[in-house]
């Protein structure tokens, strides 16, 4: 039964997860899917017998994400995972998944720090302004160092890394991390598992003095991105932690500053608090004021549409995928108004119209047809005949021509 999906726009995150290649991305997306598959079902059945079956299952088919646009929910929050190729040969694809999403995480190997493809990617990014937290993965490999990394990610990305967590141990031993927002450590004891649990405990004694170290540092540079901060800092007042995380979800919103939070996605550790994160941190579309455009007619003739449902329907069409089992499917996200199935709109970069088949939002284990999305949504569309990517769907009776891609030639990165 298809069903009608208008979602708070409040609790929607579209992100993209960004990495070079062999960072992570895959085995942290899969994490995610995993943790967010269990919450999902938890609040969807309260029933651990049909968590155990989900987890059964998934673990026999591997839990992989195929589409271009993945739907989960975390704690009350539709997280749209949007893929962005990690390849540079897919420079333009990147650039199109980037016009898509409003925030992203990007992976480093904790081996690696920062390597080639990144800086590609983040340079890309730069030019949306796309508010971006920072992963540092694979803390469990013989020579990863978190801090070489957070350095690196100052001389090569040329950005601001606001240091959120510290590692507890290293290597083989790499136990938790320690937050620097609560001042607590965050452990996971067990040599892992699917699905454990952090353990809460106090900061281990001997990391007392890095840890105020670094949560100094955390408060010096919030202070810098952020005017009452750092009133209240220079006048030496204490933060509570919904302060806190209040001006870290600014700063991030504002491009200044990037959260960076650690752990190993293959072990388990470290994935929960990044969707937490995610979730804290990282823009609803909501705080996408709106995106320009402009009349077909007019070129010069500006256009602004609202993420709002009451608005003209405008949507742009990023990724045209072939489903084994559904054929054609072009992804979209709606920027305004609602995407009916069976509704008539306008391609308006070439003019035709354009009938929409069958709606879908696409989850790790399922698909759901849907009768009609709201603003904000990215969702997996058939039936178009006319329509590329890059071009804009519209209300026939308001049309409009989203912001125009250009596409730059590939920039390959000499190491
Ligand atoms: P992608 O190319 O960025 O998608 O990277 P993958 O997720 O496919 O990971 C590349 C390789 O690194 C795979 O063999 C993973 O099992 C491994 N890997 C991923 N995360 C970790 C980690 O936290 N620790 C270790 N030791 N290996 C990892």
């Amino acid at each position: 039964m298809a069903v009608d999906i208008t979602t708070d726009l409040n609790v929607v995150r579209n992100i993209g997860i960004m990495a070079h290649i062999d960072a992570g991305k895959t085995t942290t997306t899969e994490r995610i899917l995993f943790y967010t598959g269990i919450s999902y079902k938890i609040g969807e059945v309260h029933d651990g017998a049909a968590v155990m079956d989900w987890m059964e299952q998934e673990q026999e088919r591997g839990i992989t994400i195929t589409s271009a646009a993945t739907t989960c929910w975390w704690k009350d929050h539709q997280i749209n995972i949007i893929d962005t190729p990690g390849h540079v040969d897919f420079t333009a694809e990147v650039e199109r998944s980037l016009r898509v999403l409003d925030g992203a995480v990007a992976v480093f190997d904790g081996v690696a720090g920062v390597e080639p493809q990144t800086m590609t990617v983040w340079r890309q990014a730069n030019k949306y302004s796309v508010p971006r937290m920072c992963f540092v993965n694979k803390l469990d490999r013989t020579g990863a160092d978190f801090f070489r990394c957070v350095d690196m990610m100052v001389d090569r990305l040329n950005s601001t890394p606001l240091v959120l967590q510290l590692p507890i141990g290293a290597e083989s031993d790499f136990l938790g991390v320690i937050d620097l927002v609560g001042m607590r450590a965050l452990t996971w004891r067990g040599e892992t598992t699917m699905g454990e649990d952090y353990e809460v405990e106090e900061i281990p004694a001997a990391m007392q003095a890095q840890a105020d170290e670094y949560r100094e540092k955390l408060l010096e540079t919030l202070a810098e991105a952020d005017d009452d901060i750092m009133e209240k800092y220079l006048e030496g007042e204490t933060f509570t932690v919904p302060e806190l995380e209040d001006a870290i979800r600014r700063a991030t919103l504002a491009d200044k500053v990037n959260p960076v939070l650690c752990g190993t996605a293959f072990k388990n550790k470290g994935v929960q608090p990044l969707l937490d994160a995610v979730v804290k941190y990282l823009p609803s579309p909501l705080d996408i004021e709106g995106i320009v455009g402009h009349d077909p007619k007019d070129e010069d003739k500006e256009l602004v549409r609202k993420p709002s449902d009451d608005e003209p329907f405008s949507g742009l069409a990023y990724k045209i995928a072939s489903d084994p089992h559904l054929g054609k499917l072009i992804y979209v996200r709606v920027y305004s108004g609602k995407l009916e199935a069976g509704s008539t709109v306008v391609n308006s970069v070439n003019g035709r119209k354009e009938r929409i088949g069958k709606v879908y939002q696409m989850h790790a284990n399922k698909r759901e047809e849907i009768a009609s999305v709201g603003a904000g949504q990215i969702v997996a569309v058939m039936g178009l005949k006319d329509t590329k990517t890059g071009h804009t769907l519209s209300d026939p009776a308001h049309q409009v021509v989203l912001e125009s891609m250009t596409f730059p030639a590939p920039v390959i990165e000499v190491a």
